[in-house]
């Protein structure tokens, strides 16, 4: 009766009601998961470290980034496991407010802050998640388990025994002998460093490296002999060492109009990343200062490509019946109108003989650049292995290729007045890894001898 009653009445059937509050349900549903839809995604936090390792030293530089893009990091926990030690380095949660799209943290300084290691196996735990409404609003988990060694045990480092007498702006040699874990080795001298390559007349452990002593460093910087292994540990040892100062010369440069008008359209033509500054002088200053620092770094970087092996023999070759106009490591003061504009220093010589004379190579080497070169102009770029470049610069025609193998005395092209020069000139310059050395020491047999060969032949033991 009362069915019929409520039909009677007007009342929906409650198969109607179930239809309308089920449809309800469904489009509210839908509009919280449509407001809301963003914090739904299922991507989760992603870790990661900054390089790949399988040891840590003491003081290791490893950094952790943890970054999600999506709805940003919750919370993130760091433990290091040792034995039965456990230990949190880092508990971090964040609010949604904060902007946490990525964190960074420094592993080994967190290491050093917190725990006192013992050399043997470790692990790092990381686990992070996201503000994500997923897993019942836990949001997406990340977590990495990396295994490690902690190795606090220093490379040996054993030199040779040598006197080392080095001139201020000068190159030296020295042999040395490190452990099998050592990763890296070289010399470094203030802040410059360079390698050192197996030396192939010798055991697998023994080392040489070709080093330069700035020109401008303090004749007292240290020299230092550096090995160092995959976890970061260093040894360093001291060699013997003696340098000479060296007083370099000072010259005053007049420019004149017609220099300035003659070089600085040239250098722009060739150098569309060099701004004009206004005034045809304010040009020159901005290549002399800073399209001669580009240059120079572009020599340092490709030396990063040389090999280990030397590529050359005997004494480098200065040009044939060439007379030295200026001076490795000249500083010249650079005057316009009676007033200092510039301060630079040549590092290179000058030589000249007569107009479009053949070009030289100094010794065996391979081609790596010939083409218009900054402040240089049409330049010849030759690496002779283990760092070492020479450049020959200002040319008025180049007759090799990069790629091609040269012997010495072979024909680069002609001399000439491209670039920053003055008059039909080479300019010749020496660099190893990237810094300039003093081409007399390389052009002189016994100096190679000396330093050099000598030092690097195989020992009578
Ligand atoms: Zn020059």
């Amino acid at each position: 009766m009362k069915q019929i009653k409520s039909k009677e009445r007007g009342f929906a059937s409650p198969l109607t009601i179930i239809v309308v509050l089920t449809s309800l349900v469904l489009v509210i549903l839908l509009a919280a998961i449509g407001l809301t839809y963003k914090r739904w995604e299922g991507q989760a936090p992603e870790i990661a470290f900054d390089r790949d390792f399988k040891t840590l030293g003491r003081t290791a530089a490893i950094g952790l980034t943890i970054s999600d893009p999506g709805n940003g990091l919750k919370q993130v926990t760091i433990r290091l496991k040792q034995g039965e030690q456990e230990v949190v380095l880092a508990g971090d949660a964040f609010d949604r407010s904060e902007t946490t799209g990525t964190r960074s943290y420094e592993i080994g300084k967190l290491i050093t802050e917190k725990q006192k290691i013992q050399p043997g196996p470790a692990s790092l735990l990381i686990n992070a998640s996201d503000h994500s409404f997923r897993n019942f609003l836990r949001g997406n988990q990340a977590e990495i388990a990396k295994e490690f060694q902690f190795d606090l045990e220093p490379p040996r480092l054993e030199l040779l025994p040598g006197q080392h007498y080095i001139n201020q702006g000068g190159s030296e040699s020295v042999v040395y002998r490190v452990s099998e874990d050592t990763e890296v080795s070289g010399v470094q001298v203030g802040p410059n460093f360079f390698p050192g390559f197996p030396l192939k007349s010798a055991d697998a452990n023994t080392r040489f490296a070709l080093f330069a002593f700035r020109y401008d460093l303090p004749a007292d910087t240290p020299v230092k002999v550096v090995a160092r292994d995959a976890a970061g540990n260093e040894t360093t040892a001291q060699p013997w060492q003696k340098v000479f100062p060296k007083q370099f010369r000072t010259r005053d440069i007049v420019l004149e109009d017609n220099f300035v008008q003659k070089v600085v359209p040239e250098v722009l033509s060739h150098t569309p990343s060099i701004q004009e500054q206004g005034e045809l002088v304010k040009t020159f200053v901005e290549i002399n200062s800073n399209l001669r620092r580009k240059n120079h770094e572009t020599i340092a970087n490709m030396s990063k490509e040389s090999g280990g092996e030397f590529l050359w023999k005997d004494a480098f070759l200065q040009l044939s019946n060439s007379q030295v106009e200026a001076f490795f490591a000249d500083r010249r003061t650079y005057l316009y109108e009676g007033k200092q504009v510039d301060q630079q220093d040549h590092v290179g010589f000058d030589l000249s003989v007569v107009r479009h004379y053949p070009i030289e190579a100094a010794n065996d080497g391979k081609v790596i650049l010939a083409e218009y070169f900054g402040i240089y102009g049409n330049t010849v770029l030759i690496d002779h292995g283990v760092g070492l470049i020479s450049l020959y610069g200002h040319m008025s025609s180049i007759d090799v290729k990069p790629g091609q193998t040269v012997k010495k005395k072979d024909a680069l092209g002609k001399s000439g007045e491209t670039g920053l020069a003055g008059g039909d000139h080479l300019h010749f310059g020496l660099f190893l890894q990237g810094i300039p050395v003093n081409p007399t020491e390389w052009w002189d047999a016994k100096w190679i001898k000396d330093h050099v060969l000598d030092r690097l032949k195989p020992s009578s033991e």
